[in-house]
């Protein structure tokens, strides 16, 4: 498989008014597993069709091994495209479902035949050759739309939102699968999806999109622990965010001042993503599952780490406890805690305590942390 080289590439529609990708620079590496992560409308699926030649760059150039494509038509890529609506044929059963993706090559009938058995069993229908498409499941039906892929030969899968229209419950056994013939078969995967979970279960690397642009790219364990941008700490896990300004630094921590009397400290050698002798005005993000709700204390007031609040509301998720509180300056703190923890009434005054080291570090945005966190 060619390594795929996206060199600067934007497509506008509109005159130039919708910047559906915007100045990309993206290599997809031989035999891995990438995810497009991002909201609806960041470009995900744009990217996509580029890449599979259904659409070109507006500006800019995409190659494969260094050679650029723009001349080579949808079906001279050897990409196959696996769509969220499944694209089944309802009159044809299985077999001749997937049949139809080898047949669209000039293969012989008996090496139809041998792919065609060959695909189904990698998908696992072998049992179903002769199902109609009415008889059966949405997972099902996925299947047949990747052995059909698979049958044309091709050496990347396209994948966008695969798993849309599937039940929450089987997607995780199907991620699993996914995976499972993308390695065996040592096929090059680019996956479209706006499902965090799933992109860090499945992928080598994932980009984080939003509006056009690559916000960070790199493996699910990066994101995670080491995001670059607020962006990725909001979208990657589950973060909160409050400003402040500098208002000390030791060789070893960096404290910073909230709009409240509140002060958070972050060790210096943490995750900084600022010069903090150059920025004041800052942005700290903590993830929500490492935060704990704790009754309120008057003596810890003005402590490091503890921000004080009302709760708004307290709910149990099933796996977690949602609650939200109204930190004194009127920002809402969500925190995820464990189901049997004590539960706490709308109005009640809390604490919140944020483990040192466990914060982010970024500068302000330049238009606001409102804007850096929406997702359009
Ligand atoms: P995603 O797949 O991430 O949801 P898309 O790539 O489909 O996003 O779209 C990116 C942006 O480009 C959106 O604002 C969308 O409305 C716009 N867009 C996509 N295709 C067209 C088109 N053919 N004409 C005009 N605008 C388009
Ligand atoms: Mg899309």
């Amino acid at each position: 498989m060619p390594e795929i080289k996206f060199i600067n590439v934007s497509k506008y529609y509109n005159k130039g008014l919708v910047k559906a990708v915007d100045n990309l620079d993206l290599t997809i590496y031989d035999g891995e597993y990438l995810s497009l992560l991002g909201p609806s409308g960041c470009g995900k699926t744009t990217t996509l069709r580029m890449i599979a030649g259904l659409i070109l760059p507006t500006s800019g150039q995409i190659k494969w091994d260094g050679k650029p494509i723009q001349h080579l038509s949808a079906a001279e890529r050897d990409v196959g495209y696996v769509f969220q609506q499944f694209a089944i044929f309802p009159h044809l059963n299985v077999w001749d479902n997937i049949a139809f993706g080898a047949q669209v090559r000039e293969y012989s009938t008996i090496e139809i035949e041998d792919i065609v058995k060959e695909k189904m069993s990698i998908v696992g229908l072998t049992e179903k050759a002769n199902r109609y498409p009415t008889t059966l499941g949405a997972a099902d039906l996925q299947r047949i739309g990747i052995a059909r892929v698979l049958a044309t030969g091709a050496q990347t899968l396209l994948l966008d939102e695969p798993m849309g229209a599937l039940d929450y419950k089987i997607r995780e056994k199907f991620q699993d699968e996914l995976l499972g013939i993308v390695k065996k078969l040592e096929l090059t995967a680019i996956h479209v999806t706006h499902d965090q979970s799933e992109a860090m279960a499945i992928s080598d690397r994932i980009g984080v999109m939003k509006k056009g642009r690559m916000i960070q790219l790199g493996s699910p364990n990066d994101l995670l622990f080491n995001p670059t941008q607020i962006f990725t700490a909001h979208f990657i896990g589950e973060s909160d965010f409050v400003e402040g300004v500098i208002s000390n630094i030791s060789d070893e921590i960096i404290t910073v001042e909230l709009s409240g009397d509140e002060k958070i400290i972050v060790p210096r050698n943490g995750q900084v993503r600022i010069n903090p002798v150059l920025q004041k005005k800052v942005v700290v993000g903590f993830r929500r599952e490492f935060c704990t709700i704790i009754d309120f204390d008057e003596e810890l007031s003005g402590q490091n780490n503890i921000l004080s609040g009302t709760v708004l509301s307290d709910r149990f998720l099933g796996e977690k406890r949602r609650t939200v509180v109204n930190i004194d300056y009127g920002r809402l703190i969500e925190i995820k805690r464990d189901p049997l923890e004590k539960s706490y009434t709308k109005g009640e005054m809390v604490m919140i305590s944020i483990p040192t080291g466990n914060a982010f570090l970024f500068s302000k945005p330049q238009n606001g942390l409102e804007d850096a966190l929406s997702v359009t």
